[in-house]
């Protein structure tokens, strides 16, 4: 599910040669490529090296399979050079900026529906990857608590979850060592939905993860459905599982498209959600955010507390020092936008997605698998007998030679005999974008359709996806 390292390209043990039109005299004019250099050189040239290096990266803005931002207007790249410098977890430098992260996380608890927003506890983090370990710990916690009151054993606590969650939570069970649980998705069943739930959970379950958008394929789990079985599982044997809600894309998408969706802390098993602030939430990486319902929900021995003003001020967060100028990015945002200019920007992004899904799905290659309803993100797989030639590999070949990113990947555990292709529609990605793109999806099938022969059966690399 990782990008493979094979894939990552190996370097030769070359140097760096400059071109004399921009080394100056008494400089070295070449750079070795892995050790630091003996001298200096000046910064006109070694910003010269850096930039032309990162020219053959890819556009980020054709880049259709990544979820986070890569667009912010002119004002937002300004606050941004502004506040370079401000380090989070100094909140004795930096107080206001530490207030703005307090505002910006109860605005979360609020437009989540904390039943009690002031009494909500929360932070940012560096992006989603860290706001799940920090739930799924606090999950961890709590069942820890729970088990030694009982005088009963903490060695093995499992955690319940989709085969198709984000990588982030493979990473919390092996380095916090639960037990994961995949509920493997199937064609009945795509995502988790409650059903049979109760083969899953234990008196050592620590919590379920529900997903709100599946990065494989964007469709909302049915938090509600998931609650509703655990109720029930409740009724039948006492046991009282939370849920954590992964709403790294849908938690910055659903309250504004999607408002009457019961997802969030309306329902009262969900004990805490995470969202991206660099997906939806619209910011540059990497930022993150996290709020428990209440702060029973969060265990206090697992709080730390730093000097701010004098007093002292709760953090929970793996890193120390960390950016803070994408707290102050959401913030911009928050009062940029507001609740309307979030639901704008949202719903362009879903209409994108709902024409591009619309198209693709008329196409006799391609059956789609999800329409981008939900967030704005879809797949489709090839037909069924389109063709022996070619596969969805294939043309996400094609097409990255237009420059166009559009990975194919298996879907997971249940259903990986199926491959798919996927793309995210985000801020940016506008109508005509889009449509250039149709234009070389359609060239690039109908070149792959004329084939007399199978592609040679290369191996594929196995692209980024998440
Ligand atoms: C992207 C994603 C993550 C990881 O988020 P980062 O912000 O990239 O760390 C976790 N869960 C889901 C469902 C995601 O889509």
């Amino acid at each position: 599910m990782t990008r493979s390292h094979r894939s990552v390209r190996h370097e030769p043990e070359t140097n760096v040669e400059l071109n004399p039109l921009f080394s100056r005299p008494g400089e070295s004019t070449i750079f070795p490529r892995f050790t630091i250099p003996d001298g200096e050189s000046l910064p006109g040239t070694a910003y010269q090296v850096v930039h032309d290096e990162v020219m053959l990266d890819g556009n980020s803005r054709l880049n259709l399979a990544t979820f986070v931002g890569t667009w912010m207007e002119r004002e937002a790249s300004q606050l941004y050079a502004e506040t370079f410098d401000k380090n989070m977890i100094d909140k004795d430098e930096y107080p206001q900026t530490a207030l703005i992260e307090t505002r910006c996380w109860r605005m979360l608890a609020d437009l989540w529906n904390a039943p009690d927003p002031a009494a909500a506890v929360g932070t940012s983090t560096i992006g989603s990857s860290e706001a799940c370990m920090l739930a799924g710990l606090a999950l961890k916690r709590r069942w820890q608590h729970r088990r030694r009151a009982d005088k009963k054993p903490t060695d093995a606590p499992n955690i319940v979850l989709s085969s198709a969650v984000q990588v982030c939570w493979e990473k919390f069970c092996n380095y916090w060592e639960v037990e994961a649980r995949y509920v493997p998705v199937s064609v009945e069943h795509p995502t988790l939905d409650g059903h049979e739930l109760e083969r899953y959970v234990d008196e050592n379950t620590i919590g379920v993860v529900a997903i709100m958008g599946v990065t494989y394929t964007g469709a909302y789990e049915p938090v509600e459905l998931i609650s509703a079985a655990l109720d029930r599982i409740q009724d039948g044997t006492g046991l009282d599982i939370p849920i954590h809600v992964d709403g790294a894309s849908g938690a910055m998408v659903a309250p504004f498209l999607q408002p009457d969706l019961v997802w969030d802390f309306r329902l009262p098993r969900v004990a805490s959600i995470n969202t991206s602030g660099h997906k939806y939430g619209l910011v540059y990486p990497g930022l993150g955010w996290i709020v428990w319902r209440d702060a029973k929900a969060l265990p206090e021995d697992l709080v730390f507390h730093v000097s701010y003003l004098g007093g002292d001020m709760p953090t929970f967060a793996l890193n120390f020092s960390r950016p803070g100028a994408q707290v102050l990015l959401q913030y911009y945002l928050f009062l940029r936008l507001g609740f309307a200019g979030y639901r704008s920007v949202q719903a362009s992004s879903r209409d994108v997605a709902l024409y591009l899904s619309h198209e693709i799905g008329a196409m006799d290659a391609f059956t789609l698998w999800s329409d981008g309803s939900d967030i704005p993100v879809f797949a489709w797989q090839l037909t069924d007998g389109h063709s022996q030639n070619w596969d969805l590999h294939h043309l996400s070949e094609r097409l990255r030679m237009n420059g166009w990113l559009v990975p194919a990947y298996p879907l997971p555990e249940g259903l990986s005999g199926i491959t798919v292709q996927r793309i995210v529609v985000r801020n940016g990605f506008t109508r005509d974008l889009a449509s250039s793109f149709l234009t070389d999806l359609k060239k690039e099938v109908a070149y792959l359709d004329a084939l007399t022969a199978p592609m040679p059966d290369g191996k594929h690399k196995e692209a980024f996806h998440h």
